[in-house]
């Protein structure tokens, strides 16, 4: 389940369920090591803006090398965001979108 680091505070971390009192029982988000953000080159958002920028700067290579590297250094221009804002509790596995 993918969600926000907000979102993640609102749901219950399963390795504070017999921890005893005291312990709050919500998920830490990117404060725990167990947090993975999704990397963004995954979103349907950063292919688009990758496909635009290979039209823009005429880059036909295979990789789209340039064109990549232009968006990655330019993201507010092609709406993507900054950081990374979405995220799972890498305990409990990889997301069913994870490529195989
Ligand atoms: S990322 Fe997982 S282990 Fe870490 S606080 Fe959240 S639910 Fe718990």
């Amino acid at each position: 389940m993918m969600v926000t680091a907000e979102e993640a505070g609102k749901l219950y971390c399963p390795l504070t369920f017999n921890s005893g009192e005291g312990t709050p029982p919500w998920c830490e988000g990117p404060k725990c090591m167990a947090w993975r953000y999704k990397d963004h080159t995954t979103d349907d958002k950063w292919i688009e803006a990758v496909q635009k920028a290979a039209k823009e700067l005429n880059d036909t290579s295979p990789s789209r090398t340039k064109a990549a590297r232009h968006v990655m250094n330019n993201r507010t221009k092609y709406g993507l965001p900054i950081a990374p804002t979405h995220g799972w509790c890498g305990l409990a596995g990889k997301p069913e979108w994870w490529p195989k």
